[in-house]
């Protein structure tokens, strides 16, 4: 669950990681890690997998920047493109329970 409108931290210096889609770097903890799992590319949601990790925002923007800028597998060091179904999957439920939440 991820709570919008709270990105402030009050000037505290947590851990940055770049996002691989728009390039911004961005407090850790706001950012989905990713992993690579043979040739798909999945959301970390726990941060319990192992092995080289990317981070994303978790927005279908900076996805589809990524996905341009063949930035999965430049991250992941692989020369083969990667499936990146399953992120997407994941982006569009959580935009799906935003709009569910958006009174209108
Ligand atoms: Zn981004």
């Amino acid at each position: 669950m991820r709570r919008h409108g709270k990105l402030e931290y009050g000037g505290q210096a947590g851990p940055q990681r770049t996002c691989v889609g728009c390039r911004v770097r961005t407090a850790k903890s706001e950012l989905l890690r990713l992993v690579r799992v043979e040739d798909h590319v999945v959301p970390d949601l726990r941060g319990r997998l192992s092995g080289r990790g990317a981070s994303l925002h978790p927005a279908m923007s900076c996805l589809e920047l990524a996905e341009r800028r063949r930035a999965f597998p430049r991250a992941f060091r692989v020369p083969g493109p990667l499936d990146v179904s399953r992120v997407r999957a994941h982006l569009d439920r959580e935009d799906h329970e935003m709009s569910c939440r958006t009174p209108s």
